[in-house]
């Protein structure tokens, strides 16, 4: 073996670079972001050959003092970030003072800035790593670099490059990108000596978005709105002829910056899934807004991963108002007429029905009836139709007046209008809500197994579950070890009488896998929710009258039945109006 010797500076910043600049877009990407950072207000890009022999970027912005020059283009130099505390409040798109010195140890690089207030500009150049002196230069307020030759001495990067049309295919997505959140700003791309966008500052976002989208598509975005403690998030969704099978056409912005997180992505095909052919994403901008402290954007040198504090709230945000939004929308209308279109509440929505909003109201602004009436048993009055929020009057022949179609919905009549709940979506939400309940008072009650279920796991696992018993027996489910490759469930919670203990012990793997840095509440959060889910009947089991009369009777007083624990609807009311639309009689 050679002996041990550090590496040379050069080589450094060469190795790490592979870490930042992978292709040509991300010197776009990064030069872009530092005009953005310097508050330009115009920023235009010239490429050649897909921005594989050159990239350049000018701007208007605030420029670099000549004295400093040299410092931007070291690696870990930044006029961003002082003290780790910044760290948790980033407010701005670069921070890791990476970007310029990895760009300048892979490339033939040259930066020439004016800074405000300076009577001449600096120029710099760099030459893969290697900086030559700082001299004085002429040109206008802002900064230009320029990066040619991008890899060229560097074979092994080099070969990773593909055809010029793909390479500006990828640069072009981030000047598209950046552009479409970045308002006030304008910005030009030009491919040799084609104009390819050209957006000017002051167009507003109908313009800019129709520039950058195409018109035809940036006329047809629904747009959606929520706002939350903690959150505000806009979206707007193309239309289900935009979708793809890829998610090319989605965009998801954190605090204006473009990020790529699959988590979010998640929670954006959950939210559209009812409304573009299955497996598929739409054209969609989502925009959201959180407090800089509570996410932390400093997980990948390309800053386009993300971790939030409150994830749930996030995700869950993003699901229901997606949802909520679309199912307003006029292609949410599926099978007949308003027919198909889903009532579904806020999160916040309470059994109390929002204000009339006048007759004129879509399906979804209209107050719902009521909560599941109670099974059986005689009672005296029956409301008046015009009364929704008093009780309902119990179905004329007890839960027997419900009809059940496809061993999946129950139907019937109420003042108004015909309701229809989903028999899993209605166990969960009862599962969720009185699990919830016993937790308050304590905690879950448990039934004791008579034989206790052995379930086989390894090493690993076996760890993972014993430094989580003790949340999990708060939960109504103990565990016990049984040698190093077993587990033994000796209880589960007593009202989940359908809970399969070995599905059981997967599920908490999992979500103990999964949440290993999760407080105590957050797990049993997270644990209630499968539970109250995976003790639910399914679509598709027959229910006995005796026991949709228990499901019922618990569903009365459910403190939120609108929706299940996964933000799916667990009761649609379909209104009289909408059956004599969806029958031509309106
Ligand atoms: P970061 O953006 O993470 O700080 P960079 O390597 O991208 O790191 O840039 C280093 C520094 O150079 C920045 O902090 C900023 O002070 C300065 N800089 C880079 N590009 C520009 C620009 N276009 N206009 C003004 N200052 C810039
Ligand atoms: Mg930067």
């Amino acid at each position: 073996m050679n002996p041990i010797r550090p590496l040379d500076p050069v080589l450094i910043d060469q190795i790490a670079a592979g870490e930042v600049v992978e292709r040509p877009a991300s010197v776009v990407k990064e030069l872009v972001e530092n005009a953005l950072d310097a508050g330009a207000e115009r920023i235009e890009v010239r490429l050649e050959e897909g921005g594989i022999r050159r990239i350049e970027v000018r701007d208007d912005g605030c420029g670099i003092p000549a004295d400093q020059l040299e410092l931007a283009v070291r690696s870990h130099a930044t006029s961003k970030l002082r003290t780790a505390e910044d760290l948790t409040q980033v407010a701005t798109l670069g921070f890791r003072g990476e970007a310029l010195a990895s760009i300048a140890a892979v490339s033939r690089f040259e930066i020439l800035s004016r800074a405000e207030g300076e009577s001449a500009a600096a120029r710099l150049e760099v030459r893969f790593g290697c900086p030559g002196p700082v001299r004085e230069a002429s040109g206008p307020r802002g900064t230009r670099v320029r990066v040619e030759d991008l890899f060229a001495e560097l074979p092994a990067r080099r070969k990773f490059l593909r055809r010029p049309a793909t390479e500006l295919a990828h640069g072009a997505a981030w000047v598209e990108r950046l552009a479409l959140v970045h308002r006030g700003v304008g910005f030009r791309l030009e491919h040799g000596d084609r104009v390819l966008l050209e957006v000017p500052p002051d167009a507003g976002r109908e313009e800019r978005w129709a520039r950058i989208l195409g018109r035809g598509l940036a006329e047809r975005l629904v747009e959606i709105r929520d706002r939350r403690p903690g959150l505000v998030l806009e979206a707007r969704v193309g239309p289900p002829e935009s979708a793809r099978r890829n998610a090319s056409r989605v965009h998801l912005f954190l605090n204006g910056r473009w990020v790529r997180d699959p988590r979010l992505l998640r929670a954006v095909r959950e939210g559209v899934r009812e409304f573009v052919p299955a497996g598929m994403l739409p054209a969609l901008v989502l925009e959201l807004a959180v407090p800089p402290e509570r996410i932390d954007v400093n997980v990948h040198p390309q800053k386009t991963e993300v971790r939030f504090r409150d994830e749930r709230l996030v995700i869950g945000a993003v699901i229901t108002a997606l949802r909520r939004g679309l199912s307003g929308s006029e292609w949410s209308a599926r099978g007949v007429g308003s027919i198909g279109r889903v009532e579904e509440a806020a999160p916040t929505a309470t059994r109390r029905p929002a204000p009339a909003t006048g007759s004129a109201g879509a399906p979804w602004e209209r107050p719902l009836p009521a909560a599941v009436g109670p099974p059986a048993g005689p009672t005296a009055d029956h409301p008046a139709p015009s009364q929704p929020e008093l009780p309902l009057p119990p179905p004329a022949g007890g839960p027997g007046a419900f009809l059940s179609v496809a061993r999946t919905f129950l139907l019937r009549e109420v003042p108004g209008g015909l309701e229809i709940l989903d028999q899993h979506a209605l166990h969960e939400r009862i599962n969720l809500e009185e699990l919830r309940r016993e937790i308050r008072s304590g905690a879950v009650v448990a039934q004791p197994l008579l034989v206790p279920a052995v379930v086989e796991v390894d090493r690993v696992e076996l760890d993972l579950l014993l430094a989580r018993a003790e949340d999990f027996r708060r939960l109504g489910v103990e565990l016990e070890a049984l040698g190093p490759g077993s587990i033994a469930v000796r209880s589960v919670p007593a009202r989940l009488t359908r809970l399969d203990p070995e599905g059981l012990v997967r599920d908490l793997l999992e979500i103990a896998g999964e949440q290993r840095e999760a407080g105590p509440e957050a797990l049993q959060e997270e644990v209630l929710h499968r539970m109250a889910c995976r003790g639910a009947v399914m679509a598709g089991d027959h229910l006995d009258a005796e026991a949709l009369a228990d499901l019922l009777r618990r569903g009365a007083d459910l403190p939120q039945d609108r929706t299940c624990a996964h933000g799916r609807p667990v009761r649609v009311f379909l209104s009289v109006a909408d059956l004599e639309r969806a029958f031509h009689r309106r």
